[in-house]
């Protein structure tokens, strides 16, 4: 038995997950460290800082999982609880050739049962100055088309409405296991139910560029959103170079140019750095024209900070009061249009998954993956329906449904609960005849957060009568608890 605890003093160990892509990511790592320290607890560390930098003194005599090594998490905190120290991180490997990673159909936990996120590989074949990612992940390795299109039908028959692939850069899936994106979207669209959605995550533009008219087709298909993230991080050739970043802004603006046209309505998020080491006035203004040119409905803004380890650390850094400037500069731009002002009074088909931050609306998107706010009516959640958009903001569209409209149930039988284990096998599911109660909701026994947190306290008993079958569900809970992390976690240019 695992007890529940959501008292972290109270926990024996602590299971810590990380992210490396920001400074401040990586500085609250090192401060919940710290805080386990002080508190006696025993720590297991996993995620990508203590994959990229594992002698770092910080890290000395603790335990670390691997971003390859988190199916098996159970051995490594098994021995830490007896106060050793282990460290898995070496790379996968079948027949000299990386893999993409952990199982995929290892038992994990849903952050939201109706959404599945599917890595579709690790690791990117760029080697962009200023990333601290590629540390961790290294050379790309995706994973097999039927791995990933089996991971997608079990989602489904799991109650899952929507799923998203993600990945450092999705649009170089396949290419060292001699496949490619599209050909692993056609298979997948195969298996999407009615009333289900795919949602794309971030590609870079130079991959992107082989398949345009395939990309184009594919977005336009109806169960896939017409919705792609391309960072292209700054409008100016010189400090795309200097990126390492493997195209100029004419690329860029080739991707975009012909999906727009040929997906009509498409939402183009971008990514861009301000004020990174050798970025001039003039290059930052090209950046300025750029947003102008598009009004990029979605755009992540993200002020140069430079990560140790990296190239661009080492390069002339632009002042620090300069590069808050242009970030301020371009929030304001980028705040001074209203992207959804003129879809007031359009009738959108949108499907439900979330609830809202305010707890005030349930979240759907509509085909573009625009959000839509709409009434909390527990009726709707999973469903795809029609609204009457009525008012728009900055960020979101609000709509009611429309009294005439028919509903689509979209999965195939019910979502799993909140904190429901996904992805056990038969074997496990009998597990309960043996003592084990592994079918029902291990939310009440282990203390899993909803919200990703870079903690979490757990409580082992190890050492209690009839422990056999115990760790075996302590196993799976373990597992089940670090995929959950390691996903909720995974932010790399999503
Ligand atoms: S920024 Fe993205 S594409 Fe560039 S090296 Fe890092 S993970 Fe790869």
């Amino acid at each position: 038995m695992l007890l529940a605890t959501n008292n972290s003093a109270e926990a024996d160990l602590w299971l810590l997950n990380s992210c490396t892509v920001k400074n401040p990511a990586e500085d609250h790592f090192r401060n919940s460290i710290k805080k386990a320290q002080e508190g006696n607890k025993k720590v297991v560390l996993a995620g990508c800082v203590p994959q990229a930098q594992p002698r770092q003194d910080y890290l000395k005599g603790l335990s670390i999982i691997g971003v390859q090594q988190i199916d098996r998490v159970v051995e490594v905190v098994e021995e830490t609880i007896k106060g050793h120290s282990v460290r898995l991180l070496g790379q996968k490997k079948d027949n000299g050739k990386r893999l993409g990673g952990a199982r995929l159909d290892l038992p994990k936990i849903r952050k939201n049962p109706l959404i599945e996120i599917i890595s579709i590989n690790t690791g990117c074949l760029n080697a962009c100055t200023y990333c601290k990612t590629k540390h961790a992940r290294g050379d790309l390795a995706s994973y097999p088309i039927e791995e990933l299109v089996d991971r997608a039908k079990q989602s489904f028959q799991e109650g899952v409405c929507e799923i998203w692939l993600t990945s450092e850069d999705t649009g170089a899936y396949g290419r060292d296991i001699g496949t490619d994106l599209p050909t692993l979207l056609w298979k997948l669209v195969e298996a999407i139910p009615e009333g289900a959605m795919l949602r794309l995550g971030m590609t870079n533009p130079p991959y992107i560029l082989e398949h345009l008219e395939e990309m184009a087709k594919i977005l336009n298909h109806p169960r896939v959103y017409a919705f792609l993230h391309i960072p292209v991080q700054s409008a100016s050739d010189s400090v795309l170079m200097d990126m390492k970043r493997e195209y100029c802004v004419a690329d860029f603006k080739r991707v975009v140019d012909f999906l727009k046209e040929k997906v009509p309505g498409i939402t183009i998020a971008t990514d861009i750095i301000c004020g990174f080491p050798g970025e001039t006035d003039e290059d930052f203004q090209e950046t300025m024209k750029l947003v102008e040119q598009y009004r990029f409905p979605s755009l992540f803004i993200n002020q140069f900070y430079p990560r140790p380890g990296t190239p661009a650390a080492k390069m002339h850094q632009v002042p620090a009061a300069v590069k808050k400037q242009r970030t301020k500069d371009l929030s304001q731009l980028f705040h001074s249009y209203n992207p959804y002002d003129h879809k007031v009074g359009e009738r959108q088909r949108v499907l439900v998954t979330e609830e809202s931050f305010d707890s005030n609306y349930y979240v759907a998107h509509n085909p573009f993956y625009e959000q839509v706010l709409v009434p909390k009516d527990p009726v709707l959640m999973g469903k795809m329906v029609e609204v009457n958009i009525y008012e728009a903001g900055k960020h979101f569209m609000k709509g009611q449904p429309v009294s005439d409209a028919r509903v689509y149930t979209a999965s195939i039988t019910r979502p799993l609960a909140k904190g429901e284990v996904s992805g056990l096998t038969e074997e496990f599911r009998h597990a309960p005849q043996n003592g084990t109660n592994w079918k029902g909701h291990p939310s009440a026994e282990i203390p899993v957060k909803t919200s990703f947190s870079p903690w979490m306290p757990l409580q082992l008993p190890w050492q209690q009568e009839g422990s056999g079958l115990k760790i075996l569900s302590v196993s799976l809970a373990l597992l089940a608890v670090l995929v959950m992390l390691y996903y909720g976690g995974m932010k790399t240019e999503l």
